[in-house]
Protein backbone atom coordinates (compact mmCIF):
# COMPACT_ATOMS: atom_id res chain seq x y z
CA UNK A 1 0.00 0.00 0.00
CA UNK A 2 2.96 2.77 1.06
CA UNK A 3 4.85 1.31 -1.80
CA UNK A 4 2.28 2.44 -4.45
CA UNK A 5 3.29 5.76 -6.05
CA UNK A 6 -0.35 6.25 -7.67
CA UNK A 7 -2.09 6.57 -4.75
CA UNK A 8 -3.94 9.69 -4.11
CA UNK A 9 -3.81 12.25 -1.11
CA UNK A 10 -6.85 10.73 0.76
CA UNK A 11 -6.30 7.06 0.26
CA UNK A 12 -2.70 7.90 1.53
CA UNK A 13 -3.94 9.97 5.28
CA UNK A 14 -6.02 7.07 5.45
CA UNK A 15 -3.66 4.07 5.63
CA UNK A 16 0.13 5.57 5.80
CA UNK A 17 1.72 4.82 8.99
CA UNK A 18 -0.32 1.89 10.58
CA UNK A 19 0.11 -1.73 10.77
CA UNK A 20 -2.91 -3.74 12.76
CA UNK A 21 -0.45 -6.75 12.37
CA UNK A 22 1.81 -5.73 14.66
CA UNK A 23 -1.14 -4.27 17.14
CA UNK A 24 -3.56 -7.30 17.93
CA UNK A 25 -5.20 -6.69 14.95
CA UNK A 26 -6.29 -2.91 15.74
CA UNK A 27 -6.91 -0.44 13.45
CA UNK A 28 -4.73 2.31 14.32
CA UNK A 29 -1.39 2.25 16.55
CA UNK A 30 -2.08 2.89 20.13
CA UNK A 31 -0.64 4.80 22.60
CA UNK A 32 2.67 3.31 23.92
CA UNK A 33 3.97 4.41 26.98
CA UNK A 34 7.15 3.12 27.96
CA UNK A 35 10.20 4.20 29.57
CA UNK A 36 12.72 1.19 29.60
CA UNK A 37 13.16 -1.51 27.42
CA UNK A 38 13.87 -4.82 28.73
CA UNK A 39 17.33 -7.12 27.28
CA UNK A 40 16.94 -10.74 27.82
CA UNK A 41 20.57 -11.61 27.29
CA UNK A 42 23.58 -9.23 27.98
CA UNK A 43 24.47 -9.92 24.51
CA UNK A 44 21.48 -8.23 23.59
CA UNK A 45 22.67 -5.31 25.85
CA UNK A 46 26.22 -5.25 24.50
CA UNK A 47 24.63 -5.18 21.07
CA UNK A 48 22.56 -2.18 22.09
CA UNK A 49 25.70 -0.68 23.47
CA UNK A 50 27.33 -1.47 20.19
CA UNK A 51 24.36 0.10 18.30
CA UNK A 52 23.59 -3.27 16.69
CA UNK A 53 20.46 -4.29 18.56
CA UNK A 54 17.74 -4.48 16.42
CA UNK A 55 14.77 -3.49 18.52
CA UNK A 56 14.03 -0.57 20.57
CA UNK A 57 16.56 0.17 23.26
CA UNK A 58 14.86 3.33 25.44
CA UNK A 59 11.71 5.14 25.36
CA UNK A 60 13.03 8.57 24.26
CA UNK A 61 13.16 6.97 20.72
CA UNK A 62 11.64 4.96 18.18
CA UNK A 63 8.18 4.03 20.64
CA UNK A 64 6.17 3.10 17.56
CA UNK A 65 3.11 5.47 17.86
CA UNK A 66 6.23 7.96 17.22
CA UNK A 67 7.78 6.21 14.25
CA UNK A 68 4.49 5.85 12.68
CA UNK A 69 3.92 9.08 12.73
CA UNK A 70 7.09 10.08 11.37
CA UNK A 71 6.93 7.51 8.70
CA UNK A 72 3.49 8.49 7.42
CA UNK A 73 4.30 12.21 7.20
CA UNK A 74 7.47 11.35 5.53
CA UNK A 75 5.96 9.28 2.86
CA UNK A 76 3.36 12.00 2.44
CA UNK A 77 5.51 15.06 2.00
CA UNK A 78 7.96 12.93 -0.21
CA UNK A 79 10.32 13.38 2.52
CA UNK A 80 13.06 11.11 2.91
CA UNK A 81 12.13 10.59 6.67
CA UNK A 82 10.74 12.82 9.50
CA UNK A 83 11.55 13.63 13.23
CA UNK A 84 8.61 14.37 15.91
CA UNK A 85 8.94 17.21 18.09
CA UNK A 86 7.08 18.51 21.10
CA UNK A 87 5.91 21.90 18.87
CA UNK A 88 5.97 23.68 15.87
CA UNK A 89 8.40 26.43 16.97
CA UNK A 90 10.40 23.26 18.05
CA UNK A 91 10.72 21.86 14.59
CA UNK A 92 11.92 25.21 13.45
CA UNK A 93 14.57 25.65 16.25
CA UNK A 94 16.22 22.35 15.87
CA UNK A 95 16.18 22.71 12.09
CA UNK A 96 17.87 25.58 12.46
CA UNK A 97 20.60 24.48 15.11
CA UNK A 98 21.09 21.47 13.09
CA UNK A 99 22.09 23.10 9.68
CA UNK A 100 24.11 26.37 10.81
CA UNK A 101 27.37 26.67 12.71
CA UNK A 102 29.22 29.31 14.67
CA UNK A 103 30.32 31.45 11.66
CA UNK A 104 27.54 30.89 8.95
CA UNK A 105 25.03 33.09 7.73
CA UNK A 106 21.34 32.39 7.65
CA UNK A 107 19.33 34.12 5.08
CA UNK A 108 15.21 34.23 6.28
CA UNK A 109 12.34 35.17 4.92
CA UNK A 110 11.33 38.72 6.07
CA UNK A 111 7.20 37.37 6.34
CA UNK A 112 8.40 34.13 8.78
CA UNK A 113 6.74 33.31 11.59
CA UNK A 114 7.33 35.69 14.72
CA UNK A 115 8.80 33.34 17.19
CA UNK A 116 11.16 32.03 14.05
CA UNK A 117 12.70 35.63 13.62
CA UNK A 118 12.57 35.83 17.64
CA UNK A 119 14.87 32.28 18.00
CA UNK A 120 16.79 34.01 15.30
CA UNK A 121 17.60 37.14 17.05
CA UNK A 122 18.08 36.06 20.57
CA UNK A 123 19.43 32.75 19.95
CA UNK A 124 21.61 31.88 16.62
CA UNK A 125 23.45 35.17 17.19
CA UNK A 126 24.08 34.24 20.89
CA UNK A 127 25.59 30.74 18.63
CA UNK A 128 27.64 33.05 16.68
CA UNK A 129 25.58 32.73 13.66
CA UNK A 130 24.41 35.64 11.85
CA UNK A 131 21.18 36.44 10.42
CA UNK A 132 19.68 39.11 7.90
CA UNK A 133 16.35 38.82 6.44
CA UNK A 134 15.20 38.93 2.79
CA UNK A 135 11.99 40.11 0.65
CA UNK A 136 9.57 37.16 0.18
CA UNK A 137 8.79 37.92 -3.32
CA UNK A 138 11.90 38.68 -4.51
CA UNK A 139 14.35 36.05 -6.12
CA UNK A 140 16.83 38.92 -7.04
CA UNK A 141 16.56 39.99 -3.67
CA UNK A 142 17.68 36.13 -2.04
CA UNK A 143 20.08 36.58 -4.63
CA UNK A 144 21.37 39.67 -3.53
CA UNK A 145 21.62 39.35 -0.29
CA UNK A 146 23.59 35.38 -0.35
CA UNK A 147 26.81 35.56 0.92
CA UNK A 148 30.11 33.57 1.05
CA UNK A 149 29.26 31.92 4.26
CA UNK A 150 25.61 31.72 3.29
CA UNK A 151 24.26 28.00 4.46
CA UNK A 152 20.90 28.16 4.90
CA UNK A 153 17.68 29.92 3.38
CA UNK A 154 14.71 29.90 5.53
CA UNK A 155 11.04 30.20 3.63
CA UNK A 156 8.06 30.27 4.74
CA UNK A 157 5.03 30.36 1.97
CA UNK A 158 2.51 31.57 2.44
CA UNK A 159 3.53 33.93 5.09
CA UNK A 160 2.48 34.19 8.51
CA UNK A 161 0.26 37.05 8.68
CA UNK A 162 1.01 38.56 5.77
CA UNK A 163 0.76 34.94 3.02
CA UNK A 164 3.07 36.28 0.64
CA UNK A 165 3.64 33.23 -1.92
CA UNK A 166 7.30 32.47 -2.19
CA UNK A 167 8.74 30.84 -5.84
CA UNK A 168 10.25 28.28 -3.97
CA UNK A 169 11.49 26.41 -6.94
CA UNK A 170 13.92 29.37 -7.57
CA UNK A 171 14.49 30.12 -4.26
CA UNK A 172 16.26 26.62 -4.05
CA UNK A 173 17.99 26.95 -7.40
CA UNK A 174 19.75 30.30 -5.85
CA UNK A 175 20.10 28.66 -2.91
CA UNK A 176 21.61 24.97 -3.88
CA UNK A 177 24.04 27.47 -6.17
CA UNK A 178 25.67 29.39 -3.48
CA UNK A 179 25.89 25.68 -1.38
CA UNK A 180 23.45 26.36 0.88
CA UNK A 181 20.25 24.13 1.85
CA UNK A 182 16.49 25.63 1.70
CA UNK A 183 14.39 25.00 4.81
CA UNK A 184 10.61 26.04 4.63
CA UNK A 185 7.67 26.37 7.11
CA UNK A 186 4.96 24.63 5.39
CA UNK A 187 2.75 24.61 8.22
CA UNK A 188 0.03 26.55 5.93
CA UNK A 189 -0.36 24.39 2.97
CA UNK A 190 0.30 21.17 4.95
CA UNK A 191 2.06 18.41 2.90
CA UNK A 192 -1.24 17.83 0.92
CA UNK A 193 -1.26 21.15 -0.27
CA UNK A 194 2.17 22.14 -0.91
CA UNK A 195 4.92 18.74 -1.56
CA UNK A 196 8.17 20.58 -0.47
CA UNK A 197 10.52 17.85 -1.54
CA UNK A 198 9.16 18.28 -5.11
CA UNK A 199 10.07 21.75 -5.26
CA UNK A 200 13.38 21.56 -4.19
CA UNK A 201 13.12 22.30 -0.63
CA UNK A 202 15.78 20.19 1.64
CA UNK A 203 13.98 20.20 5.34
CA UNK A 204 10.44 21.30 5.53
CA UNK A 205 9.03 22.28 8.56
CA UNK A 206 5.21 21.55 9.85
CA UNK A 207 3.78 22.90 13.35
CA UNK A 208 1.32 19.92 13.49
CA UNK A 209 -0.49 21.99 16.43
CA UNK A 210 -2.37 23.39 13.49
CA UNK A 211 -4.39 21.06 10.24
CA UNK A 212 -2.15 17.79 11.23
CA UNK A 213 -4.04 17.38 14.97
CA UNK A 214 -7.08 19.65 13.94
CA UNK A 215 -8.68 19.57 17.13
CA UNK A 216 -7.32 22.68 18.87
CA UNK A 217 -5.66 19.89 21.60
CA UNK A 218 -2.30 19.19 20.42
CA UNK A 219 0.77 20.31 20.26
CA UNK A 220 3.34 18.86 17.62
CA UNK A 221 5.43 19.56 15.11
CA UNK A 222 7.35 18.02 12.46
CA UNK A 223 10.60 18.01 10.46
CA UNK A 224 10.66 16.58 6.76
CA UNK A 225 14.47 15.81 5.72
CA UNK A 226 16.40 15.11 2.64
CA UNK A 227 18.21 11.84 2.34
CA UNK A 228 21.09 14.61 3.15
CA UNK A 229 19.80 16.26 6.01
CA UNK A 230 18.71 13.40 8.06
CA UNK A 231 21.96 12.05 9.26
CA UNK A 232 22.49 15.34 10.84
CA UNK A 233 19.34 16.20 12.25
CA UNK A 234 18.24 12.90 13.58
CA UNK A 235 21.96 13.32 15.36
CA UNK A 236 20.77 16.50 16.87
CA UNK A 237 17.47 15.42 17.81
CA UNK A 238 18.64 12.38 19.34
CA UNK A 239 21.25 14.66 21.51
CA UNK A 240 18.59 17.00 22.63
CA UNK A 241 16.33 14.22 24.10
CA UNK A 242 13.71 16.14 21.91
CA UNK A 243 11.34 13.20 20.42
CA UNK A 244 7.58 13.93 20.84
CA UNK A 245 5.69 12.06 23.20
CA UNK A 246 3.26 8.91 22.06
CA UNK A 247 0.22 10.36 23.20
CA UNK A 248 0.77 13.44 21.08
CA UNK A 249 1.80 11.52 18.23
CA UNK A 250 -0.93 9.62 18.40
CA UNK A 251 -3.45 12.43 18.09
CA UNK A 252 -1.26 13.86 14.96
CA UNK A 253 -2.06 10.09 13.97
CA UNK A 254 -5.88 10.38 14.70
CA UNK A 255 -5.89 14.04 12.40
CA UNK A 256 -3.81 12.68 9.98
CA UNK A 257 -6.89 9.99 8.81
CA UNK A 258 -9.13 13.50 8.45
CA UNK A 259 -6.55 15.57 6.95
CA UNK A 260 -7.72 15.59 3.33
CA UNK A 261 -11.51 15.54 4.04
CA UNK A 262 -11.42 18.28 6.30
CA UNK A 263 -8.63 20.59 4.45
CA UNK A 264 -11.36 20.17 1.48
CA UNK A 265 -13.96 21.55 3.75
CA UNK A 266 -11.88 24.39 5.13
CA UNK A 267 -10.71 25.60 1.55
CA UNK A 268 -13.88 25.58 0.04
CA UNK A 269 -15.61 27.24 2.57
CA UNK A 270 -12.72 30.03 2.93
CA UNK A 271 -13.43 30.03 -0.75
CA UNK A 272 -17.28 31.36 -0.43
CA UNK A 273 -16.30 34.06 2.57
CA UNK A 274 -13.75 35.21 0.85
CA UNK A 275 -15.50 35.85 -2.53
CA UNK A 276 -18.62 37.56 -0.25
CA UNK A 277 -16.05 39.57 1.65
CA UNK A 278 -14.69 41.02 -1.44
CA UNK A 279 -18.15 42.24 -2.29
CA UNK A 280 -18.52 44.13 1.39
CA UNK A 281 -18.06 47.53 1.23
CA UNK A 282 -16.27 47.94 4.06
CA UNK A 283 -13.53 45.20 2.93
CA UNK A 284 -10.52 47.02 0.93
CA UNK A 285 -8.17 43.65 0.15
CA UNK A 286 -8.46 39.75 0.71
CA UNK A 287 -5.38 38.47 1.09
CA UNK A 288 -6.14 34.66 0.03
CA UNK A 289 -3.47 33.20 -2.44
CA UNK A 290 -6.03 30.37 -3.18
CA UNK A 291 -8.80 33.30 -4.27
CA UNK A 292 -8.78 33.90 -7.93
CA UNK A 293 -7.27 37.44 -8.61
CA UNK A 294 -5.96 38.12 -5.11
CA UNK A 295 -1.91 38.52 -4.75
CA UNK A 296 0.00 35.28 -5.07
CA UNK A 297 -2.70 34.05 -7.14
CA UNK A 298 -0.80 32.56 -10.00
CA UNK A 299 2.34 31.35 -8.10
CA UNK A 300 -0.12 29.24 -5.79
CA UNK A 301 -1.70 27.81 -8.88
CA UNK A 302 1.03 26.64 -10.65
CA UNK A 303 3.07 24.99 -7.62
CA UNK A 304 0.19 24.32 -4.74
CA UNK A 305 -2.30 21.52 -4.29
CA UNK A 306 -4.65 22.87 -1.84
CA UNK A 307 -5.27 25.00 0.20
CA UNK A 308 -6.36 25.79 3.56
CA UNK A 309 -8.90 27.73 5.59
CA UNK A 310 -6.19 30.68 7.04
CA UNK A 311 -6.20 34.01 4.82
CA UNK A 312 -5.86 37.95 5.59
CA UNK A 313 -8.37 40.76 5.34
CA UNK A 314 -7.71 44.22 4.86
CA UNK A 315 -10.23 46.11 5.99
CA UNK A 316 -11.11 50.21 4.62
CA UNK A 317 -9.73 53.03 7.27
CA UNK A 318 -12.10 52.72 10.22
CA UNK A 319 -11.25 53.85 13.90
CA UNK A 320 -9.77 51.43 16.32
CA UNK A 321 -13.15 51.75 18.60
CA UNK A 322 -14.94 50.26 15.65
CA UNK A 323 -13.17 47.49 14.84
CA UNK A 324 -13.06 46.27 18.77
CA UNK A 325 -16.66 46.33 18.56
CA UNK A 326 -17.03 44.13 15.37
CA UNK A 327 -14.49 41.76 16.81
CA UNK A 328 -15.39 42.06 20.56
CA UNK A 329 -19.51 40.61 19.22
CA UNK A 330 -18.70 38.39 17.26
CA UNK A 331 -20.51 34.83 17.97
CA UNK A 332 -18.66 32.40 16.01
CA UNK A 333 -15.28 33.52 14.74
CA UNK A 334 -13.88 33.47 18.45
CA UNK A 335 -10.40 35.44 18.93
CA UNK A 336 -7.28 33.63 20.03
CA UNK A 337 -3.50 32.58 18.72
CA UNK A 338 -3.31 29.47 16.72
CA UNK A 339 -5.38 27.81 14.40
CA UNK A 340 -6.31 24.69 11.84
CA UNK A 341 -8.90 23.35 14.68
CA UNK A 342 -12.35 23.06 13.57
CA UNK A 343 -13.80 25.94 14.78
CA UNK A 344 -13.24 29.18 13.14
CA UNK A 345 -11.30 31.89 14.83
CA UNK A 346 -10.73 35.79 13.61
CA UNK A 347 -7.53 38.11 15.07
CA UNK A 348 -6.45 41.55 14.73
CA UNK A 349 -2.89 41.29 13.22
CA UNK A 350 -0.34 43.48 12.50
CA UNK A 351 2.87 42.37 9.94
CA UNK A 352 4.35 45.80 10.42
CA UNK A 353 5.56 44.99 13.75
CA UNK A 354 7.82 41.97 12.17
CA UNK A 355 8.94 43.19 9.29
CA UNK A 356 12.30 44.74 8.98
CA UNK A 357 12.45 44.49 4.75
CA UNK A 358 9.44 44.80 3.03
CA UNK A 359 6.53 47.63 4.32
CA UNK A 360 3.43 46.99 5.62
CA UNK A 361 0.77 49.97 5.47
CA UNK A 362 -0.53 49.49 9.33
CA UNK A 363 -2.50 52.42 9.04
CA UNK A 364 -5.83 50.25 7.46
CA UNK A 365 -7.51 47.43 9.82
CA UNK A 366 -6.14 44.01 9.00
CA UNK A 367 -7.31 40.84 10.55
CA UNK A 368 -6.74 37.11 9.84
CA UNK A 369 -9.41 34.88 9.94
CA UNK A 370 -9.43 31.13 10.10
CA UNK A 371 -12.42 29.39 8.65
CA UNK A 372 -13.37 26.35 10.45
CA UNK A 373 -15.90 23.58 9.65
CA UNK A 374 -18.92 25.45 10.52
CA UNK A 375 -21.89 26.21 8.55
CA UNK A 376 -21.35 28.57 6.06
CA UNK A 377 -23.65 30.25 5.82
CA UNK A 378 -24.06 30.32 9.42
CA UNK A 379 -20.41 32.03 9.24
CA UNK A 380 -21.13 34.44 7.31
CA UNK A 381 -24.24 36.22 8.98
CA UNK A 382 -21.89 36.10 11.71
CA UNK A 383 -19.04 38.35 10.11
CA UNK A 384 -21.99 40.27 8.45
CA UNK A 385 -23.92 41.07 11.70
CA UNK A 386 -20.13 42.06 12.69
CA UNK A 387 -19.70 44.40 9.62
CA UNK A 388 -23.16 46.23 11.05
CA UNK A 389 -20.76 47.31 14.02
CA UNK A 390 -18.18 48.30 12.25
CA UNK A 391 -20.51 50.52 10.23
CA UNK A 392 -21.54 51.77 13.70
C1 LIG B 1 1.82 28.03 14.77
C2 LIG B 1 2.96 28.05 13.84
C3 LIG B 1 4.18 27.50 14.20
C4 LIG B 1 4.47 26.98 15.60
O1 LIG B 1 3.71 25.91 15.99
P1 LIG B 1 3.54 25.56 17.56
O2 LIG B 1 3.22 24.13 17.57
O3 LIG B 1 2.45 26.45 18.05
O4 LIG B 1 4.86 25.86 18.21
C5 LIG B 1 5.18 27.50 13.27
N1 LIG B 1 5.01 28.01 12.05
C6 LIG B 1 3.85 28.55 11.66
C7 LIG B 1 3.71 29.09 10.30
C8 LIG B 1 2.78 28.59 12.55
O5 LIG B 1 1.64 29.16 12.17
Amino acid sequence: MNDKPDIKPATAVAHLGRDPHKHIGAVNTPVYRATTILFDTVADLEAAERGQYPGLTYGLHGLPTVVDLQSAYAKLEGAHAALAVPSGLAAITLALIGTARAGDHVLVTDSAYGPTRRFCENQLRRLGVDVSYYDPCSVAGVEREMKANTRVVFAESPGSLSFEVQDIPAIAEVAHRHGALLLMDNTWATPLGFPAFARGVDVSIHAGTKYLGGHSDVLVGLIGCSEATFPRLHRLWTDMGVAASSDDCFLALRGLRTLSVRLQRHTESALAIAVWLKQQPEVDEVIFPALPGARGHALWQRDFTGACGLFGVVLKPAAKFRVDAMLDGMRLFRMGFSWGGFESLILPVHPERSRTVTRWNAAAPYLRLHVGLEDCGDLIADLSEGLVRLRG
